[in-house]
């Protein structure tokens, strides 16, 4: 039963499950963090500022030692938008930045090409990565790189996967999972091979000469693959062993059927053995606990309702001002945002973070101390993808995960939605069933990377009901904030949610 639920997933996780395990394990992990170094939440806070980057990105992600770059450009000539995973090790890092840009350099020769031949020729790269814990502290990333070059070009995805022993710094392969033994890799082949013609969505798609060939005895064959505690997954090529079907094909073999071939390093614990031995009281113990953990959920929901409350019977005071929303967009960024929060407060002022949900599974902590300060929370979907570039079904994906995984992260619902690019169309209004919030001044902050520039643009084109697009990913963008606030202050502006804006102007 459990293989059949890995096939059917293909590369979406399912990511309320993955999120509640992340979430439980994470909770678990910053207690034994925070008792080991006496430090409190906010003593770690008011380190930052003197720490390095890097340290205080490791200590904020979900994920220890790792943190996603996300890298977006909004030019329509050449747009793309990557995420991928780095760590305090530089040999793990240059390995996955030299791929990020082989393809980024590849998307942007083959579109110059392209577009000489035909000028109305538009691009679009999406980078995007799941990461997967093993029990044993390791760590695969799987980076899933989509491209096409127009509306109707069905577009190619490519696998690739890195992996990591946070500890050691050092990446592990496919070899190290099987000790490098022939014996073992012919098993494997065997067990890959019976799982490929078992998988229901491969019916009618094999070729029996390819699969046998790219499914061989060769570590090649198997060398884009992630080991979770449940599975060992593979990630073949698009048209290699099956043909006309979505997307690369994924194979997963439970850990159960490859468990007596694998190194020690990523066997499986063995579970029962370890039932028989807790005796009864403390199997009870550890389960009050577990209660305990989750009970403190719902408090954090009841300091939600006090600060709506709060911030509605300050709304009459102020009605005389004029009104402006801030929004920033692809964040959270441990950094940024927290700076960007902090000269928010400085001016009383509320904004809008539409966030991307594959940052917020990384940042959850940020976007609490975004909620409880009264911002509000919008979705910006999970990778940045150009909705009305994808199907049905991946558009319904985007939006639910990130809306999915926000509302799990601060008990808060949402209720706003920002499009990657702005790009909107019949079929993506329809699914979202959440206000579609654009902008009218747009910083271009992304492009100039410029903190000076921000207050021009911004003194160029506010009036009273702006909605102003900024990017939190930008060091630039929180360095120019407190001049534009200052600036829109001075000029009798209030800040508002979107939400707030809506309400006043309707
Ligand atoms: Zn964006």
């Amino acid at each position: 039963m459990k293989r059949k639920r890995h096939k059917a997933r293909s590369v979406w996780i399912d990511i309320t499950f993955s999120a509640a395990i992340v979430l439980l394990t994470l909770s678990a992990i910053f207690l034994v963090f925070m008792t080991e170094n006496g430090h409190t939440a906010s003593q770690s806070e008011k380190e930052t500022k003197s720490s390095s980057p890097l340290e205080t990105e490791q200590i904020d992600s979900n994920y220890p030692g790792i943190k996603i770059v996300t890298k977006t450009s909004n030019d329509k000539n050449a747009p793309f938008a990557i995420q991928y995973p780095q760590s305090i090790h530089s040999s793990f890092n240059s390995e996955v930045k030299n791929y990020i840009d082989e393809v980024q350099v590849r998307y942007l020769d083959t579109l110059t090409k392209k577009k000489q031949q035909d000028k109305k020729t538009t691009g679009e790269l999406n980078i995007s990565y799941e990461t997967l814990p093993h029990a044993s502290g390791n760590y695969s990333f799987v980076l899933v790189t989509s491209s096409r070059y127009s509306d109707t070009d069905t577009g190619k995805t490519e696998i690739r996967s890195f992996h990591l022993n946070p500890e050691t710094g050092e990446s592990f392969t496919i070899r190290d999972l099987f000790e490098d033994d022939s014996d073992r890799l012919q098993s494997l082949s065997s067990l890959v091979r019976a799982e490929i013609l078992k998988d229901e969505s491969l019916k009618g798609h094999l070729i029996q000469k390819d699969m046998e060939r790219f499914t061989e005895p060769r570590w090649m064959n198997y060398r884009n693959f992630s080991v979770t505690d449940d599975a060992l997954i593979f990630y073949f090529d698009e048209n290699t062993i099956a043909n006309n079907i979505v997307g690369p094909p994924i194979i997963a073999v439970s850990i159960d059927a490859v468990k007596e071939l694998l190194a020690t390093t990523f066997k499986p614990e063995d579970k029962e053995e370890t039932v028989d031995i807790v005796d009864k009281d403390k199997g009870e113990e550890i389960a009050e606990e577990n209660i305990e953990e989750n009970s403190t959920v719902p408090s954090s929901e009841t300091e939600v309702s006090k600060e709506n409350d709060e911030t509605e019977t300050t709304l009459p005071e102020t009605s005389l001002r004029k009104k402006v929303a801030l929004t920033f967009d692809d964040g959270p960024d441990p950094k940024v945002t927290r700076q960007i929060l902090n000269t928010l407060q400085k001016h009383d002022a509320k904004a809008t973070f539409f966030m991307l949900g594959s940052r917020v599974e990384y940042y959850p902590d940020i976007v609490n101390e975004m909620m409880e300060a009264g911002h509000e929370l919008g979705n910006h979907t999970w990778t940045h993808a150009d909705l009305t570039k994808l199907g049905p079904d991946r558009v319904a994906k985007e939006i639910e995960k990130t809306s999915a995984i926000i509302e799990e992260v601060t008990g808060q619902k949402v209720e706003a939605f920002r499009p990657p690019y702005g790009a909107v169309n019949d079929a993506v209004h329809n699914m979202t069933g959440l206000p579609i919030i654009l902008w009218d001044v747009d910083t271009l902050d992304w492009k100039y990377r410029d903190s000076a520039r921000i207050l021009q643009v911004v003194k160029e084109n506010v009036k009273d009901g702006s909605i102003i697009l900024m990017h939190d990913i930008h060091q630039s963008t929180a360095d120019g904030l407190d001049a534009v606030l200052t600036y829109l202050s001075n000029e009798g502006y209030d800040f508002v949610t979107v939400k707030e804006l809506e309400e006043t102007s309707s």
